[in-house]
């Protein structure tokens, strides 16, 4: 077998010209050599595998040939260029500091430094990772740097620009190198596929590119890696399987499937996804991409943002006709949502399904429940309840008056409508009232049994009554239902006007156990011989109680304590902020 030489070195630029994608900076150099106004220190920073290290070491070439080309590159022949060649000129020192940090390396450096060239006429100094340098060999370094002879030229080079101390940022000429272009990358590595005789399919180059995230250095070794593994022929299907990239196909499919508003078949999709070993969140991130990716196809001057393969841009244009504006949007904000909430989510999975059955309700008839409900099948339960929160709670910041009813549980449990309105008077606090409001609107239909309404058996009973009954019941469910049990022993059930029931409880979820409360209710209608009793759970006693959460809030409580302060705003006609 042939010597193999990794293509990110054997594709070395060798000159000013052939560096990939950073035209701005060889430019400056080159007019900078032609113009004899070359600094003594050059800071080069920017992200791994874009060319620094190959733009300095061009550099001290260039400015060692004896015959400089009219375009300002080496000439490749001189005696210094070809030692250059064969690495072993000594007008070039290369330390990486990542390795070398200590003052003693520092020192070695300094030490040579002070022996001019004898062949050519500039000795180069290459730091990598500079910043890595340990403080001690920092100061060492930089009296080298304050005065350094005129034969010597420094090029330091760092990932991170902002651990460089001022001092040394100060001396130096500093440029930013870009990340490489995914279709200058693909340039690259087409080139290199030519040049190796290695037939390469460009989607698959993309995906390559993509995933050396604007590094040509990386980007070169996933190719080598590639054609180690499957020989003379990059296809797209080997690239995504060995880069473990989910196919864009996956994402054509699912936003096809939220178009048509079927959730069973996304869940389906999903379920492959997860099941081929494919982590959700990366799924997601894929997703948005997909979706920004059509966004961008919406629009002719945003289309050359569109960083796809060719044979994918039509694809792309094609669905992205498919798609609303209104709808991309909707989606990209639940996609993003989802993604920085998953996380902190206990149920990854269930997190990841419930966003995209939203994305998938977005163009449903959402006004038509029933015909809603027919076509998505078998939406579970609790996503039902999600999304009609979601539509709900939009409305809700739009209208002043909470809607009344239809979402009940959500609304009581998510925010307590705070109503400041000028019939409220000091002292009586709107949390309070509107909690009561709602839950009785809530309750209306849920904690009785209507087939018993029609029982007219309406058996007086008193406080005393309820309460002992009621811990009868609880001592009874306790084995069996020990947390619910203990939420509703928590507070006494006050006898309110037409049989009506509060009991207070800090657990939503025990407010909307209807299961339990249901039989609770029935037994208390037995027991007391009362078929007119209503059970009427009262939530979140905590903010009630004890926290103001909005400024206005805080006031509310101050004033209920204090009717002054109250008092103290209007008269002083002042404003709180909301
Ligand atoms: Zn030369």
């Amino acid at each position: 077998m042939e010597n193999f030489i990794v293509s990110a070195r054997k594709y070395r630029p060798k000159t000013f010209d052939t560096v990939i994608g950073q035209q701005s900076i060889t430019s400056t150099l080159k007019n900078a050599i032609r113009n004899n106004q070359l600094a003594q220190a050059f800071l080069f920073c920017g992200p791994r595998g874009i060319g620094k290290t190959t733009c300095a070491r061009i550099l001290a070439k260039t400015i060692n040939c004896k015959n400089i080309t009219e375009n300002i590159e080496p000439c490749d022949k001189c005696e210094s260029c070809t030692s250059f060649n064969q690495s072993i000129s000594f007008n070039i020192h290369e330390l990486d500091a990542a390795s070398n940090n200590s003052v003693d390396d520092i020192r070695n450096l300094v030490d040579q430094v002070r022996i001019p060239p004898q062949v050519g006429k500039y000795k180069v100094y290459i730091i990598d990772e500079v910043h890595m340098l340990s403080q001690s060999a920092f100061n060492a370094f930089l009296k080298t740097l304050e005065e350094p002879p005129s034969y010597a030229k420094f090029i330091l080079a760092t990932t991170e620009k902002h651990k460089i101390i001022p001092t040394i940022l100060s001396r130096c000429q500093i440029f930013d190198f870009k990340r490489i272009s995914i279709d200058d990358i693909v340039k690259q590595l087409n080139f290199v596929a030519k040049n190796e005789n290695i037939s390469a399919e460009t989607n698959a180059l993309h995906i390559i590119a993509q995933k050396s995230d604007g590094a040509l250095r990386d980007a070169l070794s996933i190719f080598d890696q590639i054609v180690s593994f499957t020989g003379n022929k990059i296809s797209y299907k080997n690239v995504i399987e060995n880069l473990n990239v989910l196919d864009y196909d996956y994402y054509f499919k699912i936003t096809e499937t939220i178009l048509n508003n079927n959730i069973p078949e996304s869940l389906l999709i999903i379920n492959e996804i997860i099941d081929n070993g494919f982590d959700g969140q990366h799924f997601l991130i894929g997703l948005g991409e997909h979706l920004r990716n059509l966004l961008v196809c919406k629009d002719a001057s945003t289309i050359q943002l569109l960083e796809i393969g060719e044979d994918f841009k039509t694809k792309y244009k094609e669905q992205s006709e498919k798609c609303s504006v209104n709808f991309l949007l909707k989606a990209l904000d639940i996609n993003n949502k989802c993604d920085i909430n998953y996380k902190i989510s206990n149920n990854k999975r269930l997190h990841l399904e419930i966003s995209i059955m939203q994305m998938c309700s977005i163009t449903s008839p959402v006004n038509d429940e029933a015909q809603h409900a027919k076509k998505t099948a078998y939406t579970p339960p609790p996503l039902k309840k999600q999304q009609v929160m979601e539509k709900d709670t939009s409305s809700l910041k739009s209208s002043p008056t909470p809607e009344p009813e239809k979402h009940i549980s959500d609304t009581t449990v998510t925010t307590p409508q705070i109503k400041k309105s000028s019939d409220v008077t000091p002292g009586t606090i709107s949390i309070k009232q509107s909690f009561k409001q709602q839950n009785e609107n809530n309750n209306k239909n849920e904690f009785h049994d209507i087939k018993e309404d029609h029982q007219k058996t309406a058996d007086e009973f008193s406080q005393d009554q309820l309460d002992k009954v009621w811990k009868i019941y609880i001592s009874s469910i306790s084995e069996k239902l020990p947390s619910f049990s203990n939420a509703i022993a928590k507070n006494n059930p006050v006898l309110k006007d037409n049989f009506v029931i509060e009991f207070k409880t800090d657990n939503k979820l025990i407010a909307n156990d209807k299961l339990n409360i249901s039989d609770l209710l029935r037994y208390l209608k037995k027991e007391l011989n009362n078929y007119q009793i209503r059970l009427k759970p009262v939530v979140a006693t905590k903010e009630e109680n004890n926290i103001a959460y909005t400024d206005q809030e805080k006031f509310e409580k101050m004033a209920e304590k204090n009717p002054a302060v109250k008092k103290m705003k209007e008269q002083l006609n002042l404003e709180i902020e909301f």
